[in-house]
């Protein structure tokens, strides 16, 4: 497995692969779980040379946003992705990534007005600027993506479609726990207490999911249910139903059918949770 930590150095092995090679890449912040493992097998099953980026994006937190004390365990990620046979590994320093201050930034504009776009403003603008420039370094033909981010996969999908990357963006499943809690690095931040909570974020989400398919009632009526049966005390950033390929949200008194999304943003602890449904 070979190690990058500067452009020049990935620019010269580019060089080596030959045309006919698929290259699939996995793009990261580290601290790496099953989650991002499950992509990078995708991205084995699917291209002929699998490569993870590891960097931790400033331009995508927010100041009061955890970006100082986010977790960093390299040694053990590059033995996780060693152990998968990754082919190689970019680990930019922040300086390599962005040596000047950057004056353009890429907006997806609608698909970021609601749910974490609303909240966690200029996040998205960090993040479709962070994955071009790994694009234009990395010049995969596939990469792949965690649904659990699916506001993310969704704008990196329709930014790829408007302008005109030669990259096929590829969502793969959610990787949760034993318990129904989707993996995250964040997790780390959970004492046993938060853990318990956090659980029933997937439970609201199936129970949730079971009330759009069986009955009749209307977004409003599924969305209080569920927050009074599991999330009294949580604090709640989000949590409604969305048109799942628009990403607006549904009226109070809509009642879902199909084509929906229904997701959250959860305080639990230390850490902010997210987690999606989608039919
Ligand atoms: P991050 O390191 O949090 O930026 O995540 C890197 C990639 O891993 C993103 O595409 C995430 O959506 C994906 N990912 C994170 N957690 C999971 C999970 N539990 N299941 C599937 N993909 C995930």
């Amino acid at each position: 497995m070979k190690i990058f930590r500067k452009i020049k150095e990935y620019n010269e092995y580019f060089k080596g692969i030959s045309k006919d090679k698929i290259v699939g890449f996995v793009p990261t912040m580290g601290a790496l779980h099953e989650g991002h493992l499950s992509l990078v097998r995708c991205s084995k099953k699917q291209s002929n040379i699998t490569g993870v980026s590891i960097f931790i994006n400033p331009l995508q937190f927010g100041p009061s946003e955890d970006l100082d004390s986010y977790p960093k365990q390299e040694k053990q990620d590059l033995k996780l992705l060693e152990n998968e046979n990754v082919d190689f590994v970019f680990i930019p320093s922040s300086k390599e990534m962005y040596p000047e201050k950057m004056l353009t930034n890429v907006k997806v504009s609608k698909l970021q007005d609601n749910l974490c776009g609303a909240k966690r403003p200029g996040h998205f603008d960090g993040v479709t600027t962070v994955v071009i420039k790994l694009f234009n370094i990395i010049r995969p033909d596939k990469a792949f993506f965690g649904l659990k981010d699916f506001q993310q996969y969704t704008i990196l999908k329709k930014m790829v479609n408007d302008l005109n990357f030669h990259i096929d963006i590829i969502g793969c499943e959610i990787i949760r726990e034993k318990d129904g809690l989707a993996m995250s690095s964040r997790n780390k931040y959970l004492t046993e207490d938060d853990r318990k909570i956090a659980s029933n974020i997937n439970i609201a989400l199936k129970e949730g999911m079971e009330l759009i398919k069986e009955t009749n009632y209307s977004v409003k009526e599924i969305i209080d249910k569920l927050k009074t049966k599991y999330f009294k005390d949580v604090r709640i950033d989000y949590f409604w139903v969305y048109d799942r390929y628009k990403l607006f949200p549904l009226q109070e008194g809509d009642i879902p059918v199909k084509d929906i999304v229904i997701t959250g943003a959860f305080f639990i602890g230390k850490a902010r949770l997210i987690d999606n449904m989608r039919l």
